[in-house]
């Protein structure tokens, strides 16, 4: 999950990362009030930024310095609404502006290919980062890190040496880079990014800006990290799903999916989006294991998240029994079928093998559910979904 900028600053805040004070705010007339509060009253300046969940929002007007209260409330009306790029801004956060004398660059992230965390930093930050890299990679310092060890005052020092900050910020660089693997450690993150880290003109070296993903299988261990979720940006056919405790990805097809294990799931979407070639380029509308158990309620419960996305034209159900035997698998399709009732009005193709195949497709057959197609292969089922699929759009 990743956060929002104003999430990140209070997480930082809570490790000690060094961060300025900042409000959120849903109208101008909030910004104003918020930069009543932050405006020291010797003058200075706040920062009124956009709080979607992409970068380069800087370039794109969403950051703007606001001189008095009546400056933030109109620089909020400005970005309030605005769009970049595809994400609607709902809310800015006024912020204590910086005087600005250097702009850093710091993350850590997880290096899956050599199984340990990776630590970039660099001297030129502010600036778009893949942009740096490709241009001058010898301008960012890359560090791996032990996950056994994770940021100790060594591994600071190895970062600060690599990236060559200057003596006089090197020890502040390096304690905030232990702070920011204390952040990513304890609240089981993937990614934190600062960009930029700044030295400010009395010295001071603050996250600016930051960028944080956590770690959603880790959420059990941080009840407060439910908190976190922008209910208003999730889907609601995944949030229906989650809420049935469903393994569920929406995509952009037509072919709707349901197997059992992430792997024949995953070999399902590569044979339909395969055969859809042959039928006008259909493509799996979603991702959906319904584990082991493939029990009735499970079934219904798959098949009603599946038949409620209005893009899906066809569904292919393909399941291999196992411990849980094929006609289980097909009396819970049959069950989940009467359970849904009249909700149920697109064709399902079937496809049964493995454990008992024989009687799991006998019960289908003599259910002779009218949409329901019975398919004897794997190719042949998405070869059969993709076509009514595809028949569908030109009805
Ligand atoms: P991003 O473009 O989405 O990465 O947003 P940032 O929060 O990084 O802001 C973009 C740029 O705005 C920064 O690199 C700074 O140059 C500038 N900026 C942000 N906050 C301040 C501030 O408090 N004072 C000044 N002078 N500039 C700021
Ligand atoms: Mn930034």
């Amino acid at each position: 999950m990743d956060l929002f900028e104003h999430q990140a600053r209070d997480i930082f805040e809570k490790h000690g990362v060094p961060v300025l004070r900042g409000i959120v705010a849903t109208t101008p007339a909030q910004a104003r009030a918020a930069a009543l509060e932050l405006l020291p009253a010797d003058g200075g300046v706040v920062v009124v930024k956009a709080q979607v969940k992409t970068g380069g929002r800087g370039k794109a007007g969403g950051v703007k310095l606001a001189r008095s209260a009546d400056e933030a409330e109109s620089v909020a009306a400005q970005i309030l609404g605005m769009d970049i790029k595809g994400h609607t801004v709902h809310r800015v956060m006024v912020a204590e502006g910086a005087r600005i004398e250097e702009e850093y660059y710091f993350s850590l992230l997880l290096d899956r290919a050599e199984r340990r965390y990776l630590a970039m930093a660099s001297v030129e930050g502010g600036v778009e980062i893949e942009q740096l890299a490709v241009e001058r990679p010898e301008a960012l310092a890359r560090v791996a890190v032990d996950p056994r060890v994770g940021i100790d005052a060594a591994k600071a020092a190895e970062i600060v040496a690599a990236a060559g900050f200057a003596d006089d910020v090197a020890p502040a660089v390096a304690d905030i880079a232990q702070r920011l693997w204390d952040v990513y450690r304890s609240e089981d993150a993937t990614l934190v990014e600062v960009n930029p880290l700044v030295r400010t003109a009395d010295g001071a070296v603050i996250a600016l800006d930051g960028k944080v993903t956590l770690d959603e299988n880790a959420g059990f261990r941080h009840p407060d990290h439910e908190g976190l979720v922008d209910a208003e940006a999730a889907d609601p056919l995944e949030a229906k799903a989650k809420a049935a405790g469903l393994n569920y990805v929406k995509l952009d097809g037509e072919v709707g999916i349901i197997g059992n294990g992430a792997g024949l799931v995953m070999s399902t979407l590569d044979v339909v989006a395969y055969a859809g070639e042959a039928h006008g380029g259909v493509r799996p509308a979603n991702f959906l294991d319904i584990g082991g158990g493939a029990s009735a309620e499970v079934m219904a419960a798959g098949l009603d998240v599946i038949l409620n996305d209005p893009q899906v034209l066809s569904v292919f159900v393909n399941v291999f029994g196992g411990i849980t035997a094929c006609d289980a698998v097909a009396n819970g399709i049959v069950k989940a079928l009467e359970i849904l009732g009249e909700a149920e009005t697109k064709p399902l193709v079937v496809r049964l093998d493995g454990n008992n195949v024989a009687e799991g497709r006998r019960i289908l057959r003599e259910a002779a559910h009218p949409l329901v197609v019975l398919a004897d292969t794997m190719d042949g089922g998405a070869d059969r979904a993709a076509e009514i699929a595809y028949a569908a759009t030109q009805a």
